[in-house]
């Protein structure tokens, strides 16, 4: 279906489209436009005004903050984070989520901005976001505010943006010495989206023996991506070995009711859960003790 007719317009400033966006109710943001034109082709949903986002100075780059983190623009492209070598450098597994997402022409255009936002539960970014701690930076024309990612999504398709509010950038901060990340993702079949995926980081001691922090987050289980509280206890102060951590991920997302859908089961997500998350605290451990902050991202 083609797009019904609708006003569009290309701001030249963050505070004209920021103008745009609170005097007019049906205004939208455009980033990359991926999924926004496929929503209006299939008539899901109707906006009055495209606002063009995608050449705003504010939203772009990718910059290094004073603490060593990354400050990342939203308009930022998959393609750039994948090429960025200041993300390889402290933050190599969001380079590989982003370097994994389906194909070169959805990387060239889909933005980190957009694949937050749309907050759609197969997205690939939310889950390491939320398990490096990522600050989201807003601005509306009142204002700024900033939401840690795992305050962001708040459900299937919805997040905390309010009326009139852009996301302007991302936050990542730099990771503690001996920290490294990891990314599991199960799809069953050829072309399919992700049933069940896991994120996390971990923070070694001194003799990478024993892991002194984590993250585990879960996504596709419920709806937003999750932190396993009760799994990232059991991680905390225990030996980083194959059998300590194999015991660990055992109880993944048992204090979780995951989902039910035609791509799977509630039981069945709940195991996959575990050796999903199991594999990305082995590559994070991994990485950790390479020194390098992340290995493969391993499929979509
Ligand atoms: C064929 C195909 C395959 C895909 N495969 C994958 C995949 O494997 N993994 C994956 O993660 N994604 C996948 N996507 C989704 C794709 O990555 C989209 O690009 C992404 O979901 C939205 O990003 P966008 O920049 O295109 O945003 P847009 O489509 O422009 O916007 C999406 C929504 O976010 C809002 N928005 C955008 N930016 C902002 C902002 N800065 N502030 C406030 N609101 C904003 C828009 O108003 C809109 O509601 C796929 C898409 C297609 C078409």
């Amino acid at each position: 279906m083609l797009l019904e007719q609708v006003e569009y317009v290309r701001p030249q400033s963050l505070d004209e489209a920021l103008e745009i966006l609170a005097n007019d109710d049906g205004a939208a943001p455009l980033a990359g436009g991926q999924s926004l034109t496929n929503v209006l082709k299939n008539r899901v949903a109707s906006v009055d005004v495209l606002v063009d986002i995608s050449a705003l100075g504010d939203l772009a780059g990718i910059t290094r903050t004073a603490d060593g983190g990354l400050s990342i623009g939203a308009c930022v492209t998959y393609d750039e984070l994948d090429r960025s070598a200041e993300v390889r450098q402290s933050h190599w597994m969001l380079g590989e989520v982003a370097a994994h997402i389906e194909d070169q022409q959805i990387r060239n255009k889909g933005t980190i901005g957009g694949n937050c936002c749309l907050s759609d539960p197969t997205n690939n970014l939310p889950p390491i976001l939320v398990a490096l701690d990522a600050v989201m930076e807003l601005r509306s024309r009142s204002g700024r505010r900033s939401v840690e990612a795992a305050d962001f999504f708040k459900g299937y398709f919805a997040t905390a943006l309010e009326p009139g509010e852009l996301l302007v950038s991302i936050t990542v901060p730099q990771m503690p010495e001996r920290s490294g990340a990891g990314y599991a993702s199960l799809a069953v079949g050829a072309d399919a989206k992700a049933m069940v995926r896991a994120a996390a980081r971990v923070t070694l001691d001194r003799d990478h023996a024993t892991i002194v922090d984590s993250r585990v987050v879960l996504a596709r289980v419920a709806h937003v991506p999750t932190r396993d509280a009760e799994a990232e206890a059991r991680l905390n102060g225990a030996d980083a070995t194959d059998d300590a951590v194999r015991a660990a991920c055992a109880g993944v997302a048992d204090g979780m009711q995951p989902i039910t859908d035609v791509h799977g089961s509630s039981e069945y997500r709940r195991q996959m859960a575990k050796v999903m998350a199991r594999r990305a605290v082995d590559q994070a451990i991994a990485a950790a003790r390479g020194g390098r902050n992340g290995s493969s991202a391993g499929g979509n």
